[in-house]
């Protein structure tokens, strides 16, 4: 039991590690104008949005198979970021046990996005920013119960585009996640009700911010 704490502790440490590191670029970013979240589509009708709309967020997302590389004559390349080797047995997509630990650990922690929520929630001490519900280890997940807690996109997910985020190439697709999408500055801790909440409050706001976009 105890090794298992210290493991994750040890974590999560990382974990800060590498967010801190992303969150610099958020500066820019027109965090007062809190518009919401739709990021829990399931909790909003479907038909709020346009279907484009949909579609867009749901190709948000960054496998770890782009990060495969060949090169120049077709031989694999190891996946981490910084390596040049080419791969090496036994491993198929690293060079090494060091390179598969190091980039696995790095992608896992920036790019599955449970892991991003769950670290958002445990720093947040499980507790709703809006209306401060704390709840146990054994009810902040479970949806038998009346409210539950979920991460929050402070400015939403789908508009990465009026922030001049792309999602084209595989170095644009790094960076808006990394920058915005999982910016721990841009997360936060929500019970469903407040999510909900926001969520509609959202869908408001949002035409609006689209006309300032035309306008420019
Ligand atoms: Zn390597
Ligand atoms: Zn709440």
């Amino acid at each position: 039991m105890i090794v298992k704490k210290r493991k994750r502790k040890s974590k999560s440490k990382k974990s800060q590690k590498l967010s801190g590191r992303v969150v610099t670029s958020m500066r820019s970013l027109p965090t007062k104008d809190r518009i919401l979240d739709k990021e829990k589509e399931k909790n909003v009708p479907l038909a709020m949005f346009k279907e484009e709309d949909s579609k867009k967020i749901l190709r948000l997302i960054v496998y770890i198979n782009e990060f495969d590389r060949l090169d120049k004559e077709g031989k694999q390349k190891c996946r981490n970021n910084d390596c040049r080797n080419l791969v090496c047995k036994p491993f198929r997509k690293y060079c090494s046990r060091k390179c598969s630990v190091e980039f696995t650990r790095w992608y896992n922690k920036n790019f599955y996005w449970l892991n991003v929520r769950n670290n958002i929630l445990k720093r947040d001490d499980y507790t709703c920013q809006i209306c401060g519900l704390k709840l146990n280890k054994k009810k902040r997940h479970n949806k038998k119960i009346a409210n539950w807690l979920e991460c929050d996109h402070i400015i939403p997910k789908s508009y990465y585009t009026f922030l001049g985020y792309n999602f084209d190439t595989l170095e644009n697709k790094i960076k808006t996640v990394l920058e915005f999408l999982h910016n721990e500055n841009n997360l936060r801790t929500l019970c469903y009700k407040c999510h909900k909440e926001v969520t509609l409050n959202n869908q408001k706001s949002k035409p609006l911010l689209i006309d300032i976009n035309d306008n420019n």
